[in-house]
């Protein structure tokens, strides 16, 4: 098995929570004798401030000639000041327009170990396993016209997708749901946008080539306010890129953590995975992030670029049991009992690396008999 993969781990705790992801990534590798090549290259603010870009050219080219590139996260409060398209973001949305994947894959599952720490009532969220599909190459924040006229006081940005647009991503969506529980929900505002009602028109008309999905559609804030409710109703939902974004990041809730969420960007040229959180600012170098994210976007990235199905499961087995065994980052330390057991993040990384370790030498062990 060979696999080239990029890290660009960015700003505040990215490279914390990258530096998690990587270890684990270079033990299954060692562990099932894999030869994957890791390099590293510069994205976001630490790019700015080395190469006057937020994405170098070096570091494109390097992402080009990858089977898959791991991101952390970008951003930090001293470019807050700068238009968006000098800002270190621009940088994460330029790599993915250029890696091209256009169906950004995001589980949110509640864990039952953290049944308490989630702020809603253990009863509301058991059970909830929901894959957001959330278009990433359009809508808002690449749709053009764009303007910011600062000295005359007005600014648009333009909400914009074609029908084939749509279809791409639909069809990943239904793809999904025909494997898991078979229910579609789409997201939109079609009672107040056209593009919304282009969005609907076209995924229900691609629902009769699926008809053993079952598919309903939500406006977005409705939406918001059912995750919250009925989180269990739903399996994979399918939104465009703002309305994702957001639903997702809410999402966070009933995992217990932002810190907690994987994301898989698929349907490109090379598949680009990133935990869903940012770079965090008010706790970056503290030893205070959740690596969690980091970690299980490492099983995606084994799932989805390398087609290793086991070593993907032996990493979401060995953070569950982790969980099980009581340990926490702080951001999941909601009970006493819980506040006793908090890792920094290089603490839990190698508590899930061990507990990987374990688990894979076992799976070995059974072989050799
Ligand atoms: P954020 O996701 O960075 O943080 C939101 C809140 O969640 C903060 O309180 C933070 O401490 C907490 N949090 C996030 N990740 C965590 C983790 N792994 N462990 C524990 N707690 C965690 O969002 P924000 O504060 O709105 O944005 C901060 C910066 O990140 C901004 O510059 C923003 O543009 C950028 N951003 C980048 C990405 C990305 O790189 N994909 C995504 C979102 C925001």
């Amino acid at each position: 098995m060979k696999l080239k993969v990029l890290i660009v781990a960015g700003d505040g705790i990215g490279p914390e929570v990258t530096a998690e992801g990587a270890r684990i990534l270079r033990s299954v590798a060692e562990l099932g004798g894999y030869e994957f090549e890791i390099r590293e290259a510069l994205i976001g603010g630490v790019a700015i401030k080395a190469e006057g870009t937020p994405l170098p050219p070096a570091t494109l080219d390097a992402a080009l000639d990858s089977d898959a590139v791991l991101l952390g996260a970008v951003g930090g409060n001293e470019f807050n000041s700068l238009p968006p398209d000098r800002r270190p973001e621009a940088g994460l949305l330029q790599i993915r327009q250029a890696l091209g994947g256009f169906a950004n894959l995001r589980p949110a599952f509640a864990h039952p170990a953290l049944a308490v720490n989630s702020p809603l009532k253990p009863e509301v969220i058991d059970g909830a396993d929901i894959l957001f599909v959330r278009e990433l190459l359009g809508g808002l924040y690449f749709g053009e016209p764009r303007v910011w006229e600062k000295e005359a006081g007005y600014a648009w940005n333009t909400m914009r997708y074609t029908r084939d647009e749509v279809i791409r991503v639909a069809r990943i969506a239904f793809e999904l749901a025909q494997k898991r529980r078979k229910k579609l929900t789409s997201v939109d505002k079609a009672n107040v946008l056209e593009v919304s009602q282009l969005w609907r028109a076209t995924v229900t008309e691609l629902a009769r080539q699926y008809p053993d999905v079952t598919l309903e559609h939500q406006y977005v804030d409705a939406m918001a306010m059912h995750l919250m409710n009925t989180p269990r109703n739903y399996d994979v939902v399918l939104t465009e890129n703002l309305f994702g974004d957001i639903l997702s990041d809410e999402s966070g809730v009933i995992t217990g953590s932002l810190g907690m969420l994987p994301s898989a960007t698929i349907g490109g040229h090379v598949n680009l995975y990133e935990p869903i959180h940012g770079s965090a600012p008010d706790i970056a170098g503290k030893g205070l992030a959740n690596p969690l994210g980091a970690i299980l976007t490492v099983a995606m990235l084994l799932r989805h670029s390398a087609n290793l199905e086991q070593d993907a499961q032996a990493i979401e087995t060995a953070v569950r049991k982790v969980l099980e065994q009581g340990y926490r980052t702080a951001d999941l330390a909601r009970t006493e009992k819980d506040k006793k057991m908090v890792l920094s993040t290089q603490e839990m990384g190698q508590r899930v690396h061990q507990t990987l370790n374990e688990i894979i030498d076992k799976r070995q062990a059974l072989h050799a008999v």
